[in-house]
């Protein structure tokens, strides 16, 4: 596959550059199914992203976004490709030496509820990041814990609370404090405001927004909903069944996207000026099985402008327009 970081890069070193990432799961087949098949969850997946950046990740469910997420923060071993982390090369670190890694890249979870210890207190929850990895003593660990639930919106009063206690939001709110205890450089959210009501989503996107600004975070921002992406990336990677199909800013991309896949994910995203007009694309059928998938282009199964060719042979992801990369026959 091109490497996309070549075509939407600045000239900073990257802080997160990942290069032709696969990740398979061996799955066995039924009884009679004979042989041993494997889920292609990842399938030579390219990004970058530079310090203070946000990367949307976005694609239906199954696609293998989470898997990526997971994958790049060495919590699955990548089948194929390089992870590299401000320029270090981390893919086939030892569990050992991940550990110093661990403190540059975080993860926030979707579910902030089964993300978060019911038995332990809300501080204790943040703090143990800290106690891990062997920072300070209990007195200073306590003092930083009371600083980031501060920062996060959250009450020092609250750090004796139990996870219950809190609002969904608040919980999230948790989960950003446990995420930033480390000062880490890059922050992987896994679909983090995807279970929360839009109005508390907003918040949260807001609150990691100035986060961003203040720490000079990168995010890897995982979602579903091209919507929701939109108010906090810089740049957009959609991927379908294990890959990505088209990469760009995200102005381009919302203003002249150029994969059919994306022109249907796009069709489900409200315009706020009606005088604009956007072309509509409505996808049928779910996405394919990822240990089957469909010959040639992955997307030719449902979509509207699918050739001959296409059922045969798989686009590359190419440059289409400066900074667009883009995988499709017809583009
Ligand atoms: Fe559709 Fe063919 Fe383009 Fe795939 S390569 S998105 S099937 S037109």
């Amino acid at each position: 596959m091109a490497d996309a970081a070549q075509a939407t890069g600045g000239a900073e070193a990257p802080v997160l550059d990942v290069i032709d990432l696969k990740k398979h799961f061996p799955v066995k087949k039924g009884l009679f199914g004979g042989g041993n098949a494997k889920v292609h969850a990842v399938d030579g997946v390219s990004f970058h992203i530079n310090q203070g950046e946000t990367l949307g990740l976005v694609g239906e469910s199954g696609c293998g976004k989470s898997t990526v997420g997971r994958t790049v923060l060495r919590l699955l071993n990548p089948t194929e490709g390089t992870i590299k982390l401000s320029g270090r090369d981390v893919t086939h670190l030892s569990k050992q030496d991940m550990r110093p890694v661990r403190r540059e890249m975080q993860i926030i979870f979707q579910d902030p509820y089964s993300s978060l210890n019911p038995r332990m207190s809300a501080g204790d929850i943040v703090g143990e990041m800290l106690r891990v990895h062997g920072m300070g003593n209990g007195e200073e660990r306590r003092t930083r814990v009371a600083e980031l639930f501060e920062r996060v919106g959250l009450r020092k009063a609250q750090m004796d609370s139990f996870p219950h206690e809190f609002s969904g939001g608040q919980r999230q709110r948790i989960g950003i404090a446990r995420a930033l205890a480390l000062n880490p450089k890059v922050i992987i959210g896994d679909e983090p405001v995807s279970a929360l009501d839009v109005s508390i989503q907003a918040q949260v996107i807001n609150l990691l927004m100035d986060l961003q600004k203040e720490f000079n975070l990168s995010y890897l921002f995982i979602a579903h909903d091209l919507a929701v992406v939109e108010h906090i990336s810089h740049r957009i990677a959609v991927m379908y069944l294990g890959r990505i199909v088209e990469y760009t800013d995200k102005k381009t991309l919302f203003t002249n996207p150029k994969h059919p896949y994306t022109e249907a994910l796009l069709s489900a995203v409200p315009i706020p000026d009606p005088r604009l007009k956007r072309k509509k694309l409505v996808l049928e059928g779910d996405v394919p099985s990822p240990i089957n998938p469909p010959s040639g282009c992955h997307f030719h199964t449902r979509c509207p402008y699918a050739e001959e060719r296409c059922r045969v042979d798989s686009p590359v992801l190419r440059e289409v327009a400066p900074g667009q990369m883009v995988a499709c026959h017809l583009r």
